[in-house]
């Protein structure tokens, strides 16, 4: 021991310097005196030299010159770890970064056993090695790590939002779709995220919905409507996403191209740093797009567009399939013949009308027309002239009505149109107009004209003043009117002031 702490190896030199030679780390004796005041390496193996630039004997006085290629973070832990090893006499092992003669840094590690000296001071053993390849192993595990549980968080959202969407009850894709893009934006850490839908002539875009991060303002309120009139650029993206399905990418709003400049102060003046829009096609028509807008500088994962893409075809499915659910409602609740709506749809209008009416006062009044001496018309130029006289009352009801008017077929020939918000007055004034419309329309079928009258029922809300109202009550108050209207000799309505003639 005390021949090597005099830097003494003799006759033996040759023989350690070509066993050290052969060893892939850097072989050492490390000796610190009691005080802890000086140090040195009294045996270093050549290998500093080639890999620090460091002669070994430059170690053989004063360690100095190697410590001093420990990187400063690095540099107090280390000087620690030895003194914990002194005092403890417990292995020496510790990991630094350490600069190489090249210039940069790399990652060591260094196992040594401590001996405590008869002075006081302290001789270590040991070797330490590059550890570089282990730390960069390391850290891409670290990467692919933190990539898997990226993926995997990305797979169990879409699969909760798909489930989400596949039991998407009627009348909720809105919640649905508002619920979608806060998971979204939260996932990708944007600061907006919406959904946009095209007119049929992509010239005007509505903002459908919209999720802000806190803090960031919104535009659905203040710009629900956008004409991409005087968005040039903007129009040929569309022309990309809607021809090419393409995705668009705005990495950087400052660096737009010049002719993108209303765009780049459209959304320089919102605070967008950065912006993915990916189109939404359902039944094969893009019929709008998806987005997401940064305000920060921010980089994007290379995949991030086929992410995207993936969140857009579960808002496709999701928007086809409510199309599909509205269509079938809607047929539900149509008469094919007329295309007015059907009692189905008129009970829950009413409903709704008498809960307001019931609130707020709001007057309505029901009349039931129907026609007069059908059967006959029938059996004069048969079913099919029938359905045509159908469809042209139809069609003279929904003329002479307003569109907040409900006009339903309730029966055979029989059609209830509910009037909102009107005095009686002007409730008997629609319904005369109407009635008078019918007796001079020019009904033809098969080159015959046909004479064809109507009568009708009235009741307002307003007479259900000491019994309570319901639906059913006022369609059969209406329904009684109509009935005495009949009574009375047809072309002519009842209401609460009497008879009225055509
Ligand atoms: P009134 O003046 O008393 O109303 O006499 P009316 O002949 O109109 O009497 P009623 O209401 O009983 O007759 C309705 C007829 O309408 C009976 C039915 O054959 C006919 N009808 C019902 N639905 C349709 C339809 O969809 N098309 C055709 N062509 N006829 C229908
Ligand atoms: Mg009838
Ligand atoms: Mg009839």
């Amino acid at each position: 021991m005390s021949m090597a702490a005099r830097s003494d190896i003799g006759v033996n030199a040759s023989f350690f310097q070509k066993l050290a030679s052969g060893v892939p780390g850097v072989l050492f004796i490390y000796w610190l005196s009691a005080d802890g005041e000086s140090h040195r390496c009294p045996y270093i193996s050549e290998h500093v030299q080639g890999l620090f630039g460091i002669a070994p004997t430059d170690l053989n006085e004063n360690a100095d010159p190697i410590f001093s290629m420990i990187h400063p973070e690095d540099y107090d832990a280390v000087v620690q770890s030895i003194r914990e090893s002194s005092e403890t006499l417990s292995v020496w092992n510790y990991r630094a970064r350490v600069r190489l003669q090249s210039g940069g840094y790399e990652w060591f590690e260094v196992t040594s056993e401590p001996e405590r000296q008869p002075d006081g001071s302290t001789l270590w053993y040991g070797q330490f090695h590059n550890i570089q390849h282990y730390k960069n192993l390391e850290q891409s595990l670290r990467q692919s790590e933190a990539e898997f549980s990226f993926q995997a968080g990305f797979q169990r959202l879409i699969a909760r939002l798909s489930t989400e969407f596949i039991n998407l009850g009627f009348g909720t894709i809105d919640q649905c779709i508002d619920e979608l893009l806060r998971t979204i934006g939260q996932f990708f850490q944007v600061d907006r995220a919406f959904l946009f839908s095209f007119s049929e002539d992509y010239g005007v875009m509505t903002n459908t919905h919209e999720w802000c991060r806190d803090g960031v303002e919104g535009l659905i309120d203040t710009q629900p409507q956008i004409s991409t009139e005087k968005f040039l650029w903007w129009r040929k993206q569309i022309e990309g996403m809607v021809s090419g399905s393409r995705v668009v990418f705005i990495e950087d709003v400052d660096r737009l191209p010049e002719e993108a400049e209303s765009e780049r102060l459209w959304l320089q003046e919102q605070g967008v740093s950065s912006l993915f829009s990916v189109p939404i096609r359902v039944r094969g028509r893009v019929t709008g797009f998806f987005g997401v807008v940064s305000m920060r500088r921010r980089t994007w994962r290379l995949d991030q567009a086929d992410l995207l893409i993936i969140v857009s075809g579960l808002l496709s499915g999701a928007l086809e399939r409510n199309r599909l659910e509205e269509e079938l409602l809607s047929q539900s609740i149509r008469d094919p013949l007329t295309g007015l709506h059907n009692r189905r749809y008129l009970m829950p209008r009413l409903d709704e009308m008498l809960a307001r009416s019931n609130r707020r006062g709001e007057r309505f009044a029901l009349a039931i027309f129907d026609i007069d001496h059908f059967k006959s018309i029938n059996d004069s130029i048969g079913h099919l002239g029938g359905d045509y006289v159908l469809q042209r009352f139809a069609a003279i009801l929904v003329s002479h009505t307003r569109s907040m008017d409900v006009v339903v077929r309730f029966g055979g020939e029989e059609f209830i149109v509910v009037f909102s918000a009107l005095e009686s007055t002007d409730v008997r004034r629609f319904v005369k107009r109407i009635l008078e419309a019918v007796q001079e329309e020019a009904f033809v079928f098969d080159d015959a004209g046909i004479e064809v009258t109507a009568s009708a029922g009235v009741a307002g809300i307003d007479e259900f003043v000491d019994c309570p109202a319901s639906p059913d009550a006022l369609i059969a108050a209406a329904d009684h009117r109509l009935y005495l209207a009949k009574e009375a000799g047809r072309n002519c309505f009842v209401d609460a002031s009497g008879t009225l003639r055509i």
